[in-house]
């Protein structure tokens, strides 16, 4: 199976530049809804965490500044993990 699969679903396709509102709150929130509407948000924001597109456009409703910081809080948590897993 196509591990893109689920991008026939998306609810963007279609959307032109909507998923890419720069810093524009409005337009940050116009794409918000279009991926509040999506039925494969968890595909999307999986697939962009995964290999870092972390960019670019909203993706499975946030910005590529919020990705990033769910990614460093991710990886804090992972560290905290391997610390106290070592000091036990
Ligand atoms: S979650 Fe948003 S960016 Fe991702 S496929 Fe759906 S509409 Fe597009």
């Amino acid at each position: 199976m196509n591990r893109h699969a689920w991008r026939d679903n998306a609810n963007c396709i279609g959307t032109g530049d909507a998923m890419f509102p720069d810093s524009d709150q409005k337009r940050i929130e116009w794409a918000r809804n279009i991926c509040a509407a999506c039925p494969v948000t968890q595909a999307c924001l999986r697939d962009a965490m995964n290999t870092g597109d972390n960019h670019w456009g909203v993706r499975g409703g946030l910005t590529p500044e919020e990705r990033r910081s769910v990614k460093k809080e991710i990886n804090r948590r992972l560290k905290q993990a391997e610390r106290a897993k070592a000091n036990a």
